[in-house]
């Protein structure tokens, strides 16, 4: 009898031991997003992306007083900064996408913007501020839906950034190319200086990578770079991205993957 007492309670250790395993082992739809690990990874916890940011608005500072001494517009001068990963930090929503596997949707969208919590990005509120004491008014150009506007004022103002109201923020209504909302400010100010995490934050011509992933356009305005355009880093996502993807569109996960490898340059592609 005590044998088989004992015999029963290995099993029953030796069941329980595989459910705790099982119950860790991730569903299998949490792989989709496993891409987004390391690059969310370094976003939030290696000390060279902190660093990053305070290095560009460090220099957007000197930049901004540089451009300021050599304008000679009658203008109200403005900076212009893009809102997601430029101010704001959101890396706690791809980070919850990496956990759960739920891929990006307007939807998942919505209910983080809607808590109006993310932090501040290293070193923005303080140039923003030392514009401010400048007389430089910030525009908050950004590719957040105009239906956003109420969270995304409410979380700006809640971190203390200048001009968080509606004259000041241009989100989009047709189009993610902001060339028209940029015109709008230049109307009435003169942009000293843009920032932003994806190169189209600056001019629509970087906008095309077709053409060897846009390098060249980006190397021949190289001389902007720190000077009128202060890019920050976002490993995370980008329409630097889709180049990778050949301009396909309904991609699966798998073909995303695949796709993304092969964009990588080895040996052989450098002809070694
Ligand atoms: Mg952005």
């Amino acid at each position: 009898m005590k044998k088989q007492i004992y015999s029963v309670l290995v099993f029953a250790l030796i069941l329980g031991a595989c459910t705790n395993s099982n119950t860790a082992v991730k569903p299998e739809t949490n792989k989709q997003n496993d891409y987004l690990t390391m690059s969310t990874l370094w976003y939030q916890r290696a000390s060279e992306c902190r660093a990053l940011y305070y290095q560009a608005f460090n220099f957007a500072k000197h930049s901004l007083v540089v451009n300021l001494a050599e304008s000679k517009n009658d203008k109200p001068q403005a900076v212009v900064v893009d809102i997601d990963e430029t101010v704001l930090d959101n890396s706690p929503f791809e980070a919850y996408s990496v956990r759960t596997g739920k891929s990006y949707s307007e939807e998942l969208w919505h209910e983080w913007t809607d808590k109006a919590g993310a932090q501040a990005t290293p070193g923005s509120l303080e140039f923003l501020k030392f514009a401010e004491s400048k007389g430089v008014e910030t525009f908050y150009i950004s590719n957040r839906s105009v239906s956003e506007t109420a969270v995304t004022l409410q979380n700006l103002k809640a971190l203390g950034f200048p001009f968080a109201d509606e004259a000041h923020m241009l989100l989009k209504t047709d189009t993610s190319i902001k060339t028209v909302r940029r015109n709008k400010v230049s109307e009435t100010h003169e942009i000293l200086i843009l920032a932003g995490d994806n190169i189209g934050d600056f001019d629509e011509l970087f906008e095309d990578r077709n053409q060897n992933f846009g390098f060249e356009t980006v190397d021949a305005h190289r001389a902007d770079f720190g000077k009128r355009f202060i890019i920050l880093p976002n490993p995370m996502y980008g329409s630097w991205e889709r180049v990778a993807f050949k301009g396909q569109r309904g991609l699966n996960p798998e073909q995303k993957n695949e796709l993304r490898k092969e964009a990588l340059l080895g040996y052989k592609e450098l002809g070694n």
